[in-house]
């Protein structure tokens, strides 16, 4: 079986998991998503260049090398035969099918092939090598590659290739293209011969369709100086599928951003939906009990508000529902929107209001201090008001202010804030208020935690106290003013606690009202009062009766009459020795059911009193319907100010008139002073109950107060 304690620790557990879900809810942010998305988008574009970058740099470092290799089996033909004759280096020259331009040592051509586009002034001494698609890098001359003693240089007129000293060299793929997509133009308005074209084009396609042409230059043995033009050429498939390559590539990008764009904003979308169906009030269109709990929570950790102290406030519109019946639901809420309006102007930017419930608002203030707040919830309260020019609405506020956080290290804030629990103090503070009229505020400190403390080990304990017999009985006497004889007693509660000591009844009985446990206690002080009278009858005293009370909560029951009859029949006590007290509030609840439960006491022999009469209630016109045997004068007559002067007397000597002219005797409680019995006595009184004469006793000492008879009369019997 679950204790209380582990349902109490499974619950906080279970607020703590739905909290959590709450701050995924809301930190879910679209960053995941992007990233991912970016991270795959920048793994695929790498995969794709990089394969583009490798079959360019394979293709473009095979054409290199085998213009090289030409060059260089020249080169070393050249250099293997001493003393060449012009004649015969052209010879060995025109062949090859290198432009080419020879210079004597002076720099003059002495024979060339093509146009010496030769531009000297970039020339480079290491060896191209290409690397990447946009770019060629010369090796070093360590570079293990054979070297002819070539130097390098750019073509002054196709600029296709362009050399730098630090060895690089840049392939402007751009020019490649335009002159890719000027050839083909060409190729098709210039054929003439469509034969021949065909030919042209398919040796071209195989293998020319892109010429890049740089210079080498190697000085000969002879003194002269050999130029070379050679070439980087590209297929037309070559081409075609670097294009290829490169379109798809940006396809891919570009279906990549549209993917992820539209999945982020789907994403941000369905975000906002769920935020705003998770913490919209569709009432106030404004925000709910939710909301309110993940925003104030963020905002009481913030570290920047750690110094901040703060306030939770509940604000209720009393009477919410029964304004709703009285007019219309639409009404009501349009009230509802209203007030949320008018909270709302009163708030600065970091505070917060939101619809909790039916009736109520939750806000989150920042406060100076106390009585800054308290002049401010004063305010709000009163515009609050008047509202509505037509009604006029009351309001409950409570408080519960939160202190600025102790410790603020570099990570620390208010760490152990809970904005719930601050705001259900601020409900129990508002609940305190419950009974009041007036637009009014209470505010939460340690005495509403100490009474709740107090109730939890009231309730703990009740059963317990009841079947250990810890509540004792007291018995206050009644006496007759004019004569001082002893003519009744009620009998009050005490509660002698093992643990807690002596406990008078308004420490405990309004918590056994409000828990219900208070028809135990009637029973058990019905059945104890009969059990004292029937020993005082048995021990030859003259009893006299005495009255118990009856809480209201025990009055709804239609078979009370019968339940008290049982209970002092049990205990073979005389039914006019006991008397049932009906505290004046009770008259309200369900009239004919009192009426009924009054009329089968009276005849079962019971008198009926009516308590507290006076104390607040105005039950006139109780006393017309029902037959009831006491009237008992509140204590407030001799309390308050009216008391002693020309007008409260009045208005008591009027009741007692008013009790004799319906047969009702009277009683007249929290007397204290003798002018007052003095008073009563002379206006027909007929008994005080009172500190006057007596403070409630323990039966051993309301025993010594009865006169012992020599012989138990016969009717007590
Ligand atoms: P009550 O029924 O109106 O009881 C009268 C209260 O007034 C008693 O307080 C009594 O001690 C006090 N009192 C009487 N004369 C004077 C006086 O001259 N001066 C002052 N200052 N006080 C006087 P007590 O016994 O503390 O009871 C308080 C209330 O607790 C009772 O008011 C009654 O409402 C409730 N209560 C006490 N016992 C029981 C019980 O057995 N059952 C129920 N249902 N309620 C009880
Ligand atoms: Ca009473
Ligand atoms: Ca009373």
């Amino acid at each position: 079986m679950q204790t209380g304690r582990t349902v109490l620790a499974l619950a906080k557990d279970k607020r703590k998991k739905n909290k959590k879900k709450l701050y995924k809810l809301r930190k879910r942010r679209p960053y995941i998503a992007l990233i991912l998305f970016l991270i795959t988008g920048i793994l695929m574009i790498t995969a794709m260049s990089m394969s583009v970058e490798v079959f360019t740099t394979v293709t473009l470092n095979s054409k290199l090398s085998g213009e090289q290799e030409k060059a260089d089996l020249i080169a070393s033909f050249i250099d293997s035969k001493e003393d060449m004759t012009l004649e015969e280096l052209t010879g060995l020259l025109e062949p090859s099918g290198f432009d080419y331009v020879l210079k004597d040592s002076s720099g003059s051509i002495v024979a060339q092939r093509g146009e010496d586009t030769c531009a000297l002034e970039t020339e480079s001494d290491y060896i191209p090598d290409f690397y990447g698609t946009g770019s060629v890098r010369f090796t070093s001359e360590d570079d293990d590659r054979t070297r002819t003693g070539f130097t390098y240089f750019e073509d002054s007129e196709n600029k296709m290739l362009s050399f730098d000293k630090e060895g690089y060299v840049k392939v402007d793929l751009l020019l490649i293209f335009r002159t890719a997509r000027k050839e083909l133009k060409e190729k098709e308005i210039l054929g003439s011969d469509p034969e021949e074209m065909a030919g042209k084009a398919a040796s071209d396609v195989r293998s020319d369709f892109i010429r890049a042409p740089f210079w080498m230059s190697k000085e000969l043995p002879n003194g002269m100086k050999l130029y070379l033009k050679a070439y980087i050429r590209a297929s037309l498939p070559d081409v075609l599928f670097i294009i290829v390559l490169l379109i798809a590539l940006i396809v891919i990008i570009a279906v990549m951003f549209f993917i992820m764009l539209f999945n982020v904003i789907g994403t941000i979308t369905s975000q906002r939906r769920m935020t705003r169906l998770a913490f919209d009030d569709i009432v106030t269109k404004g925000h709910n009990r939710m909301w309110f709990t993940f925003k104030g929570d963020q905002t009481l950790r913030r570290r920047r508000n750690a110094w901040t102290p703060y306030a939770v406030a509940d604000i209720t519109f009393m009477n919410y529902r029964r304004f709703c019946s009285c007019h219309s639901l639409e009404e009501g809420e349009s009230v509802l929107l209203s007030i949320q309006d008018k909270i709302n102007e009163f708030l600065d930017k970091n505070e917060l209001c939101s619809h909790s419930s039916d009736d109520s608002f939750a806000l989150l203030l920042r406060m100076e201090d106390e009585p800054s707040l308290k002049n401010r919830i004063g305010q709000i309260l009163h515009a609050l008001e008047t509202i509505d020019s037509e009604h006029s609405f009351t309001f409950h506020a409570g408080v519960s202010f939160i202190p600025p956080a102790e410790k603020v290290g570099l990570f620390k804030g208010r760490i152990d804030v809970d904005i719930d629990r601050e705001y259900n103090n601020a409900c129990t503070a508002r609940a305190s208020l419950e009974g009041s009229d007036s637009s009014s505020a209470a505010y939460f400190d340690d005495k509403f935690i100490e009474d709740q403390k107090w109730i939890d080990t009231v309730e703990e304990l009740q059963q317990q106290a009841l079947d250990n017999e810890e509540f004792i009985v007291y018995y206050q006497p009644k006496y007759d003013p004019r004569t001082n004889e002893l003519r009744g007693a009620e009998a009050l509660i005490r509660w002698q606690s093992p643990v807690h000591g002596f406990i008078t009844p308004y420490k405990f009985i309004p918590i056994f009202e409000k828990n219900g446990f208070i028809t135990n206690i009637d029973h058990y002080m019905i059945s104890h009062a009969a059990r004292d009278q029937r020993r005082w009858l048995d021990m030859g005293y003259e009893c006299v009766p005495i009255s118990v009370n009856v809480s209201r909560a025990h009055f709804i029951e239609s078979d009370l009459a019968e339940q008290i009859r049982d209970m002092v029949d049990k205990e073979g006590t005389p039914h006019r020795l006991i008397e049932i007290e009906l505290t004046e509030s009770a008259f309200f609840d369900d009239k004919n059911a009192m009426i009924n439960t009054i009329e089968k006491l009276k005849q079962n022999g019971f008198s009926v009193s009516m308590d507290d009469f006076g104390s607040g209630y105005s039950s006139l016109n109780s006393l017309k319907d029902m037959t009831l045997d006491v009237l008992k004068l509140d204590a407030e007559f001799f309390r308050g100010e009216q008391a002693g002067t020309d007008r409260g007397e009045k208005v008591v000597s009027e009741a007692i008139k008013l009790a004799k002219s319906l047969n009702m005797r009277t009683v007249a409680e929290g007397v204290e002073i003798k002018e007052q019995v003095d008073f009563l006595a002379s206006q027909g009184c007929d008994m005080i109950q009172g500190y006057y004469f007596a403070k409630p006793m323990p039966g051993s000492d309301f025993e010594e107060r009865m006169r012992r008879l020599d012989k138990a009369p016969e009717e007590n019997k």
